[in-house]
């Protein structure tokens, strides 16, 4: 990577330097290829069908209708990606594990109540010449009132007590873009947590978000130094064992 071309920082690439620079290295720096997850590709699906659930007029957002858009945005699914028909042994099991998870959406809000402004939306933002930030929304909804919700689905189960504030950087990192972008503070950030059906709700400050900025620079400027000195340290830690690098990583081969 050239120093000259701007640093790209997600907030899942910024988690990821935390978490282990040479994982972020194996992934950003080399690109490695990775074989699909399973536990992704059910998140991708979930994710695309209460997208698209919003197409319905808002009496039809009901579970039958989320259900019935699982089998088609699965078959779409493979057709982008056609090694994932080896990855699911059995179609109906598979269904019914995303089923579940929608089911448990409709037990944690009701979206014949409200319209989502904007989904799958893409925020960017230039922090500085050197540092370009940007990241999906799974959900932005614009009350009629003019405050800004920012949401987001994860398939698995909420964080232990103590782990939230580590959850919601992420969707800091959003309202900080929002912020920048619209000069409007949003409202509420809400974490729907489809495994187990609970939300992590958080009211950003305006210090909260400059705090998530500082944080942010901090990231960049060490990732900087990473590419600059070609240092790129192995963190190990639980998460290695879900590490699909694990097998050339020197913190496990020496
Ligand atoms: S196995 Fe662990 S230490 Fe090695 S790259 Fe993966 S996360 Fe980092």
């Amino acid at each position: 990577m050239s120093m000259n071309q701007p640093l790209r920082l997600s907030p899942s690439a910024v988690t990821e330097y935390q978490n282990c620079p040479l994982l972020y290295r194996y992934r950003k720096i080399d690109k490695l290829p990775e074989p699909p997850s399973l536990d992704a590709e059910r998140g991708t699906l979930v994710h695309t069908v209460l997208h698209d659930l919003f197409e319905s007029v808002a009496e039809n957002r009901t579970p039958p209708t989320a259900i019935d858009l699982l089998p088609s945005r699965w078959k779409a699914q493979i057709e982008a990606k056609p090694e994932l028909i080896d990855l699911v042994s059995n179609e109906k099991e598979w269904l019914d594990s995303a089923a579940s998870l929608l089911e448990t959406y409709f037990t944690v809000e009701d979206p014949k109540t409200f319209e989502a402004t904007h989904r799958e939306i893409h925020l960017e933002n230039d922090l500085t010449e050197s540092i370009y930030l940007h990241g999906y929304v799974d959900r932005l909804d614009v009350a009629p009132t003019g405050e800004v919700r920012i949401v987001d689905y994860k398939s698995g189960k909420a964080p232990k007590p103590g782990w939230e504030e580590k959850a919601l950087f992420q969707l800091r990192v959003y309202a900080l873009l929002y912020w920048k972008n619209k000069g409007v503070l949003p409202r509420l950030l809400q974490l729907i947590y489809l495994g187990d059906g609970k939300l992590v709700k958080s009211q950003p400050t305006s210090a909260d978000l400059e705090s998530t900025e500082k944080t942010l620079m901090r990231v960049a400027k060490d990732i900087s130094v990473s590419i600059e000195k070609d240092y790129w340290p192995p963190n190990p830690t639980k998460l290695c064992d879900w590490c699909f690098f694990k097998k050339i990583c020197p913190a496990h081969n020496d």
